[in-house]
């Protein structure tokens, strides 16, 4: 027997977040597709979670742009047919199938990129971030985890499963649930401050950057417990970044870059850099940029080398 869910012939699992499993799917007419799939008679989904699978729909399916996922179709009741015979009450999403993987991934199993790579996918996802910030949602849940890479190794922000609109709940353009994935959240967050999601995306974004380049977390939490974040929240970020030299080569981390992200991940919402702030940096204005011949040149040594130790 094979597993479908209404048109879509199920495959492998491609991966499985908070609070679904997402399936490779084929339409009749072969086409392959992203299901995600939530399970309703599983006790977790409760009216919260189908509240935010409702407002996952609403913002994703107003977006269109390159390096965003894009959504297909939404229903809020099907049923899973399963290989053994089972029959499951689901919801799901359809969107468009992104095959290239996890950045995550590959930051993890081979390393951190070069300056010029990390560039590259900085611009792409300033982009995708300006794009959802303008189109009035924000993300909420920025981590490598979420940032999958197309056929060309190009990217694509999935997982809209925290998104909100801009104005907040109460229209006062502050939220107050605690949402995302720890190492990624903005202080205001953790101490369970009011806070405005356009800005906390852009601190997420400032870890992204930051793990791209190093190969790893710049702090396991923004919060002054942490024996990271405390030196960049009190101003010391020298020692912030002397901390992280310890273990790199002589020069590792270039001084536009340090400055950048220090600026990203200041302690003070209103004192972190906006989306122009950062774009118009020098960092990212005077860097040379690779070029995407040089980004799949970069991915073709990764898989050669990866299946060479296999
Ligand atoms: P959750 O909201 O439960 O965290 P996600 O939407 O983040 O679920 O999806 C979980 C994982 O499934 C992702 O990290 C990714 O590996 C994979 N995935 C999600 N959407 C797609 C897609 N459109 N194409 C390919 N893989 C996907």
């Amino acid at each position: 027997m094979t597993s479908t869910i209404d048109q879509y012939t199920l495959g492998r699992t491609l991966g499985s977040g908070f609070s679904a499993k997402v399936k490779l799917g084929q339409t009749p007419d072969g086409n392959e597709v992203a299901v995600k799939i939530f399970r309703l008679d599983n006790p977790e989904f409760n009216k919260r979670a189908f509240q935010l699978l409702k407002d996952e729909v609403q913002s994703v399916q107003t977006l269109e742009h390159k390096h965003v996922v894009k959504y297909f179709e939404f229903k809020e009741n099907a049923v899973w047919n399963k290989k053994n015979g089972q029959q499951v009450p689901v919801a799901y999403i359809a969107s468009e199938l992104v095959s290239g993987g996890e950045l995550f991934d590959y930051v993890a199993n081979s390393g951190p990129f070069g300056e010029k790579i990390v560039r590259y996918y900085a611009k792409q996802l300033i982009q995708a971030i300006h794009y959802i910030h303008t189109r009035g949602f924000a993300h909420r849940d920025l981590k490598c985890e979420n940032i999958l890479l197309d056929k060309l190794y190009d990217i694509k922000v999935v997982d809209f499963g925290f998104a909100c609109p801009v104005e907040g709940r109460n229209g006062d353009g502050m939220n107050r649930s605690i949402v995302g994935s720890l190492g990624f959240m903005a202080p205001e967050i953790h101490s369970k401050q009011p806070y405005q999601g356009q800005v906390v995306d852009l601190f997420a974004l400032g870890v992204i950057f930051f793990i791209l380049y190093a190969g790893h977390p710049p702090f396991n939490m923004a919060n002054m417990e942490d024996p990271h974040y405390k030196l960049i929240a009190s101003n010391r970020s020298q020692q912030f970044w002397a901390l992280h030299q310890q273990r790199k080569p002589e020069g590792f981390f270039n001084e536009q870059f340090k400055d950048l992200v220090t600026a990203m991940l200041n302690f003070h919402p209103h004192q972190r850099l906006s989306i122009p702030d950062i774009v118009a940096h020098p960092w990212l204005q005077q860097g040379e940029f690779a070029t995407a011949e040089e980004v799949r040149a970069e991915f073709v040594t990764r898989h050669e080398t990866n299946k060479q130790l296999a």
